[in-house]
C-alpha cells in the first residue's frame, strides 16, 4: 500500500502512439496555448494531485486472491472531487489519472461544482460469482473510505465500465457502516438504486446525455453544415461501438424518440451490421442470453469488429473504451461526425487526422458528462434528504387545474380530457432530472460553440471545450488564490 503524490508532467508513450494520459496532456496543451493564465497554474491543473494505490487480500473459494485498485484526485478546487470506478482486467495508474483530468474538465463544463477524480480495480467482474464481487467490492470501499478517499464531502465515486447501481449500494452500505453517525453517509457514492437513495434516470443517464447533446448539435445549422450533413437526427445512420450502459441507452434513445437508424453495433466479440437498422434491444437481449453478439441471426456478422468502425455511416459513436481510434485507422474512418460517448475513444494523434480531414467531434468531456450531471442531482437530493418534486409537485397540479378551468370559463369550451391531464400533471423527479439534464446539455454546448465560432485560433470543438473548462478552473483557483 502506497500513497504517492503524481509527479510526472508526461506518461509515458507505447510505440508512437500516445497513451492515454499523455493524449489527455497534449489536448490539455493545446488549449493551454490559446491562453494566458498565471505562472504555474497550467501545471496545477494539468496533472493530478494524489494517487493513491492500493494492494488488498480477499479470500475466494478458500484461496487469497491479492486485488489492486487505484483511486486519483485530479483537483479539489471545488469539493467532492467526483468521478466514476472502473472494474476491469486492464486497469493502470495511467488510465485512472487520465480518466480523473477528464473528470475535472467534465465538471466545470456542465457547471458541476466538483473536482475530479476517478477510481479503478483490476479485475475481471465475469470471474467472479456475486457472492465475491459483494466481497471485494466492500473490501474495496473500506480500503478507500479509510483513507478519505470516499466521503460526502471529500470523494464521491460512480459507476463506470463494469459497474452500476449494484455495486454503489454496496459501497454506500459499507461506508454507512462504518460511520454510523453520519448523517449525509448516503450522500458518499452516487449511482446508487433509486430505493437506496438513488434517484430516477441516473441509470440511463449517460445515454440520455449523448442524446442531449447530438439534439443540441442538430439545432445549430452551422455546426450540422460544418460536418457535411444536413437537417435533423431524424433518419442519421449510427455505428456504435459497445452496447453497455452508455453504448446501449444511448442507442436506444436515438433509435425510438429521434428516428435514427442504427446500422452497425460492435462488441468485444465481433461487429453486427444491417442496411436497414438492427434493433437495439433484440440486440442487447441476444448478447445478454449468449455474452455476446456474434450469431444474431437478423444482420451481418462481422469478425474484426473494429474494422466496422470503418463503415459509410453519418454518426459513429465509441461507447466502449479509450484508444479505439488511433493513427492507425483514423484515415479510414468515413463518418463524418463522431460522438465521444466513451471516455477517450480517439487518441491525440489520430484526433490530428480526423481534425486534419474535416471530421467533426463531439468531445467526450462534454458529450458523456450527462452521468455526472445527474450525480450531482442524487448528491443534492441525498444532502437535502428529500426527493425532487415532492414539496411543489401538488401544488403545482392545483395551480394548472384552476388555470385549466379559467381558460374553460373564458371560452365556453371544455379541454379534452387527455390534454387536461397531460396539462395538470405536475413534475415528477424523473421529469425534473430529465428537464435538468437537457437544459444543462444545451446551455454547455452553447458555451463550447461559442469559444468555437468566436476564436480564430480555435479549430475544434474539443479545443473549444477545453479552453471554457480550464477557463473557468483557473477562475476558481485565481480567486481563491493559488
Ligand atoms: P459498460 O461496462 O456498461 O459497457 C461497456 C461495453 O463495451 C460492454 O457492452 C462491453 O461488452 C463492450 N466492450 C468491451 N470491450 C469491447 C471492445 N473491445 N470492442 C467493443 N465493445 C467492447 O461500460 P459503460 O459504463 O457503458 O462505459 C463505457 C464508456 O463510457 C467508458 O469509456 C466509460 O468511462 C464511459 N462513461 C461511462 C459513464 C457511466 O455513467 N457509466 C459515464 C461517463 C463515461
Amino acid at each position: 500500500m502506497s500513497q504517492v503524490a503524481s509527479q510526472s508532467g508526461a506518461a509515458s508513450t507505447t510505440g508512437s502512439e500516445c497513451t492515454f494520459l499523455d493524449s489527455v496532456y497534449k489536448m490539455y496543451d493545446q488549449a493551454l496555448a490559446c491562453l494566458s493564465l498565471p505562472h504555474g497554474l497550467p501545471e496545477k491543473l494539468k496533472q493530478c494531485h494524489a494517487v493513491y494505490q492500493v494492494r488488498f487480500p480477499v479470500e475466494i473459494q478458500g484461496k487469497i486472491e491479492v486485488f489492486t485498485g487505484w483511486r486519483a484526485v485530479h483537483s479539489e478546487h471545488r469539493l467532492p472531487s467526483k468521478g466514476g470506478i472502473r472494474f476491469a482486467p486492464v486497469v493502470e495508474q495511467d488510465e485512472v489519472e487520465a480518466l480523473a483530468a477528464l473528470m475535472s474538465f467534465k465538471c466545470a463544463i456542465v457547471d458541476v461544482p466538483f473536482g475530479g477524480s476517478k477510481g479503478g480495480l483490476r479485475i475481471n467482474p465475469q470471474h467472479y460469482k456475486d457472492s465475491e464481487l459483494e466481497q471485494i467490492t466492500r473490501r474495496f470501499a473500506r480500503e478507500l473510505a479509510q483513507r478519505g478517499f470516499i466521503s460526502p464531502a471529500i470523494n464521491v465515486p460512480a459507476p463506470d465500465m463494469g459497474t452500476g447501481s449494484r455495486e454503489m449500494a454496496w459501497i454506500a452500505d459499507t461506508y454507512q457502516r462504518m460511520n454510523p453517525t453520519d448523517i449525509n453517509a448516503l450522500a458518499c457514492v452516487t449511482g446508487k438504486p433509486p430505493t437506496q437513495g438513488g434517484i430516477q434516470g441516473r441509470v440511463e443517464a449517460t445515454g440520455r446525455g449523448v442524446q442531449y447533446g447530438l439534439r443540441e448539435f442538430f439545432r445549430h445549422e452551422e455546426d450540422v453544415r460544418m460536418a457535411g450533413l444536413s437537417g435533423g437526427l431524424a433518419g442519421k445512420r449510427v455505428i456504435v461501438q459497445g452496447l453497455g450502459n452508455v453504448g446501449y441507452h444511448a442507442a436506444t434513445f436515438l433509435q425510438h424518440e429521434d428516428n435514427c437508424k442504427i446500422v452497425g453495433i460492435v462488441e468485444w466479440d465481433g461487429a453486427l451490421y444491417n442496411h436497414d437498422g438492427l434493433s437495439v434491444e433484440t440486440v442487447a437481449a441476444y448478447k445478454y442470453a449468449n455474452g455476446g453478439i456474434k450469431g444474431y441471426p437478423d444482420a451481418e456478422y462481422v469478425e474484426d469488429g473494429l474494422s466496422l468502425l470503418e463503415a459509410e455511416c453519418d454518426i459513429l459513436m465509441p461507447a466502449a473504451l479509450e484508444g479505439q481510434i488511433t493513427r492507425e485507422n483514423a484515415a479510414r474512418i468515413k463518418a463524418p461526425l463522431i460522438a465521444e460517448a466513451a471516455n477517450g475513444p480517439v487518441t491525440f494523434e489520430a484526433d490530428e487526422i480526423l481534425r486534419s480531414r474535416g471530421t467533426v467531434i463531439l468531445p467526450d468531456l462534454y458529450l458523456n458528462a450527462g452521468g455526472v450531471t445527474v450525480s450531482y442531482f442524487e448528491w443534492i437530493k441525498n444532502l437535502s434528504h428529500i426527493r425532487f418534486g415532492r414539496m411543489e409537485r401538488r401544488h403545482e397540479e392545483n395551480r394548472s387545474q384552476q388555470m385549466l378551468s379559467v381558460i374553460e370559463q373564458m371560452t365556453g369550451q371544455s379541454v379534452p380530457p387527455s390534454l387536461a391531464r397531460e396539462f395538470i400533471s405536475g413534475a415528477d423527479e424523473l421529469d425534473l432530472v430529465r428537464s435538468g439534464l437537457d437544459d444543462t446539455m444545451c446551455k454547455a454546448y452553447r458555451e463550447i460553440r461559442e469559444v468555437f465560432w468566436n476564436r480564430e485560433e480555435v479549430n475544434d470543438l474539443r479545443t473549444a471545450a477545453f479552453i471554457v473548462a480550464i477557463q473557468k478552473i483557473a477562475r476558481t483557483y485565481i480567486e481563491m488564490g493559488i
